[in-house]
Parts: structure tokens; C-alpha cells; sequence
């Protein structure tokens, strides 16, 4: 029997590799096809608007049972304030019914210095509760691997997912899953995390793609992988484990196809199941025209970012038993809005800090189950956060 069953893993994982293979030769043929290049390279763009204001009903006194974690990478609160007044009305995150302000310095170098984190040590310190240093991902400062967010959730058969426009082994995500002393090994950090299992991942960075070892892993792991919206479209609750990367790198203009939202909402089909699941959600290039203290493309990514709030809570109004938090890991840009500012004043020059990160505090909004509790202080730290999801995911299991 034992046999049997090697000989048909084996049979799959070569039907597996072959599929590979396969993709990425025809790509292959149809770049140097001048007539299918044409439309094999075309940018597909979704439209992208402000989403009207709206509230919605989310049952709060119920246990826990999805957990969706949106973090706009950079996003301060004077971005979500320039935000609504270029938009003359409030984002939809702002009708959240709970709110309260985050603390996100890093672990200081020298004791006494509270240091303004990077996205590496703000998603350990979201993903597992402990501070670490800037770039390290998943460790402690003394450079222990610590339980991340998405471990733990596994460690409750709860399925798991991450959706970003950044390379999908970026610090945010990474994060979430890996454990690394270095942000930067996207490779290795990508071949982490598809050995934990995540059930979705979409994003950016189909270049590690021609890695061979993580083509390899991406079949020893039993992955689909898809590069393409169609691929995206196709996918169903029967395909248990996928990696999505979308663009060679960053997936860059906010209304670049797939959107933040279409993958939002295809990872929301696929995870939903009975014992629940963690989905970290993010707007990762807030933060990356933020480094360009570029305020155009920035609002153009809090336009799509508001959008994919939008559409995730009113998923969740309807599947009772989801906390939707939506944060930020730190202030990007040191945007600074002087009394009285109109829309028309809102451009490059608020940015102050030469595209760095600031060690501003941060809101986090807050709804669906168990969602009250968590902004029942006015300041949390980052680490609180870590610290009450795994509490309400105990709560409403143990
Ligand atoms: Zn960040």
C-alpha cells in the first residue's frame, strides 16, 4: 500500500513538474511571438475610484472564527486624514466601529532608544507580540525563531493566506510566516513559506520564480502556481494550496490587474471553511510611493486599499464570526497637513521626511467578533495586536 501510495506521489509530483515546465516554456514561446506578445504583455488595469462611504453590520458577540488582518504599509494617520479630504468624505475604514492608536518603534540597539521600525520588525512584532531589531523577520532580538500569527493559526487547522501587492517574500508577509535574520533573502524567505503550508499567497515576484530551488519547492510542496488574472479567475476551493505572483517584481500602479481587491476576494473564496482562517491583507505600496513622497500614486493606493476594506467587510457582514482589523505597521513620509489644508494643497511637498519612515503612532480600526475589546485602551502597542489575535483564536477554540 505504502508503495502505492509513493508510486502515485511520485506520478503527481512529475505531473506537477511537468505543469511547470510547461507554463513557463509556453510564456516563454509567447514573448517571442511578436503577434502574442502584443497581447500577453498588455497591462490589464481595473478601474480605480474612491468607494463610496459606507457602514455595515458585523455581529460582534459571536466567537472568532476568520481573523483578517489588513495593514496598509505607511499608512499614518495624516495620510487617512489627507485621504478624506481629497476625497471630501470619510474612507470606509473611518465607519469602523472601534479605533485606537498603535505605538510601532522597534527594538532598540542601544537600550533607552526607541527606534523607528521597519516592516520587518513591525510585522514580528504583529505577527508574534515580541519587538525584534530592524530586518529581521520572525526572530527575537537574540535571534530565536519565534511563533508567528500564521504557525499559530495552522496550530488550530485554521487555513491561512496573505494577499500584497509587494513581492509576496517582502518584509510584511514574511513576516507573518518565515523566520529570517535578513528582510532581504527574498528566495530563501519565499521558499519558507511555501514549506509552512500558507494556503494563498498572492502578490508580486514571479523572478524568484526562475530560481530552480524554489521551483522545486514549489513542487516537493505540492503548489499550484499562477502568474496571470485568467489563472487567478480559474482558481477553486478544490486548488488547497496556490502561489499567485502576478508581476516580475512589485505590482507597482495600484490599478494594475489583478487589483488588491479581485485577489482579496478570490483568496476569500478559497480560505472560507469551517474551522476558519487567518488572512493578512496588505497595501504594500502606500509605503513605496510614500518613499518617492509621490502623494499622487500614494492616494491612488488608499483609493484601492479603502476598496479592498470595503469589500472585505461587507464579506464579513455576511460570514458572522470574522474580526476585520485594519492598521498600519508605521508612518511613512512624515506627511504633515497644516490647519485648514484643501484638497488642492495636498501634494508632494507635505511629505517632510525625505521618504523615510517616522516613529508616528498609527490608528487601528477595528470590527466584527470579539472586535471591542481590542480598542478598549487609547494606546496599544504593536505587539497587543499578536497578543489578541492569538487570544480570540484560543477563545473561541480551546
Ligand atoms: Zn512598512
Amino acid at each position: 500500500m505504502k508503495k502505492i501510495i509513493s508510486l502515485m506521489l511520485a506520478l503527481l509530483m512529475a505531473a506537477s513538474f511537468t505543469a511547470c515546465s510547461g507554463q513557463s516554456s509556453s510564456s516563454d514561446a509567447s514573448s517571442q511571438t511578436s503577434q502574442t506578445e502584443q497581447t500577453a504583455t498588455e497591462p490589464q488595469k481595473e478601474e480605480l475610484k474612491w468607494v463610496d462611504y459606507a457602514q455595515y453590520s458585523l455581529d460582534e458577540d459571536v466567537p472568532v472564527k476568520n481573523v483578517i488582518l489588513m495593514i496598509g504599509d505607511g499608512m499614518g494617520k495624516n495620510l487617512i486624514e489627507a485621504s478624506e479630504i481629497v476625497k471630501g468624505d470619510k474612507l470606509v475604514m473611518s465607519g469602523m466601529p472601534y479605533k485606537t492608536t498603535v505605538t510601532t518603534y522597534s527594538q532598540s540597539v542601544t537600550d533607552g532608544y526607541e527606534t523607528y521600525t521597519d516592516s520587518a520588525a513591525a510585522a514580528t512584532a504583529i505577527s508574534t507580540g515580541v519587538k525584534t531589531y530592524n530586518g529581521n523577520v520572525g526572530l527575537d532580538p537574540d535571534g530565536n525563531e519565534l511563533e508567528t500569527i500564521c504557525e499559530y493559526a495552522q496550530s488550530y487547522d485554521m487555513e491561512t493566506g496573505l494577499v500584497v501587492r509587494q513581492v509576496v517574500s517582502h518584509a510584511t508577509p514574511a513576516g507573518m510566516v518565515a523566520h529570517n535574520s535578513s528582510r532581504d533573502n527574498y528566495p530563501q524567505i519565499l521558499r519558507e513559506m511555501i514549506k509552512s503550508n500558507v494556503n494563498v499567497m498572492f502578490g508580486g515576484g514571479s523572478q524568484y520564480y526562475q530560481n530552480k530551488k524554489v521551483q522545486n519547492t514549489i513542487d516537493e510542496c505540492g503548489y499550484k502556481y499562477i502568474s496571470s488574472g485568467e489563472e487567478l479567475n480559474a482558481l477553486t476551493k478544490d486548488d488547497d494550496k496556490v502561489l499567485g505572483m502576478f508581476a516580475y517584481d512589485n505590482m507597482g500602479a495600484a490599478d494594475m490587474s489583478p487589483s488588491l481587491k479581485t485577489m482579496t476576494s478570490k483568496a476569500l473564496e478559497m480560505l472560507d471553511n469551517d474551522n476558519g482562517f487567518f488572512l493578512m491583507v496588505e497595501g504594500s505600496n502606500i509605503d513605496t510611493y510614500e518613499h518617492e513622497s509621490d502623494m499622487k500614486s500614494t492616494l491612488e493606493q488608499m483609493q484601492s486599499f479603502d476598496q479592498t476594506v470595503d469589500y472585505v467587510l461587507s464579506w464579513a457582514e455576511d460570514n458572522p464570526g470574522t474580526l476585520v482589523i485594519v492598521t498600519a505597521d508605521h508612518e511613512t513620509g512624515g506627511l504633515e497637513l497644516k490647519d485648514g489644508i484643501t484638497a488642492d494643497e495636498i501634494n508632494d511637498s507635505c511629505f517632510t521626511s525625505d521618504g523615510k519612515h517616522t516613529n508616528a503612532d498609527v490608528w487601528l480600526m477595528a470590527s466584527g467578533a470579539q472586535s471591542a475589546q481590542l480598542c478598549e485602551k487609547d494606546v496599544i502597542d504593536n505587539t497587543d495586536i499578536a497578543k489578541y489575535m492569538r487570544k480570540v483564536i484560543a477563545d473561541a477554540r480551546d
